[in-house]
């Protein structure tokens, strides 16, 4: 896995090391645990998926960026399965990851604990209105598409911060949202197929 990702561009060695160090398969049903190195998309149950393996390093790589302000929190919205949760605890010191719903949010909690990664903060929330108690964050990773940047969470990303996420209609792109003193710039990065940010919890 981690050969084909330098072959598909990954080049950021902290994101590399952490994806060769995350046990994938454990974090997708067993019957499918034969195909959890692949570069697909597997489904994870209601009716959501586990990104493929490209799409996790690359949010990552372009959350850390280069060179820039070092990123000390960060948030993801959409725990999913927490496989991407448990990959930005090895790069990060302080993850908090948001589910809307309930069983995965149960299951992801468990698997994080069971392997001992213990900076990651699961909760049980609607992440459209981000984690105001725990805000400002240097980066924010949104792993379901919205169809504009959703200002709550623009407002929860620290001066110097980053925000990678998936958005779009019927096409989805990714983009890197910046936040300086002066306010947000955008970059538009690359095709993507995400599922929808939903509201609510269930
Ligand atoms: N990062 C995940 C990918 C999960 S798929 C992984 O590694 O497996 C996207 C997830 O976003 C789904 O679990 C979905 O339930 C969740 N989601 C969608 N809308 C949400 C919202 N408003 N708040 C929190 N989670 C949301």
């Amino acid at each position: 896995m981690i050969a084909r990702l330098r072959d598909q561009g990954i080049q950021d060695e902290a994101v590399l090391a952490a994806m060769y160090e995350v046990p994938r398969h454990l974090f997708v049903d067993e019957a499918l645990s034969s195909r959890a190195y692949d570069d697909v998309s597997l489904p994870i149950n209601y009716d959501q998926t586990i990104s493929r393996p490209y799409i996790v390093a690359r949010m990552i790589e372009v959350l850390r960026g280069f060179s820039g302000s070092p990123i000390n929190r960060v948030l993801e919205v959409g725990t999913g399965c927490g496989y991407q949760a448990a990959v930005l605890a090895h790069v990060f010191p302080e993850v908090y990851t948001v589910e809307r719903i309930a069983p995965l949010y149960e299951r992801a909690k468990k698997l994080l604990s069971d392997l001992n990664i213990d900076n990651v903060e699961v909760r049980y929330a609607d992440g459209n209105a981000g984690l105001p108690d725990a805000a400002p964050f240097d980066g924010i990773i949104l792993a379901a598409a919205a169809p504009v940047m959703s200002q709550t969470l623009g407002r929860q990303l620290s001066i110097g911060g980053r925000m990678v996420l998936p958005m779009g209609r019927q096409e989805q792109w990714l983009y890197l949202v910046e936040r300086d003193q002066s306010g947000f710039s955008e970059s538009k990065l690359e095709q993507v197929k995400f599922v929808p940010m939903l509201m609510g919890k269930a």
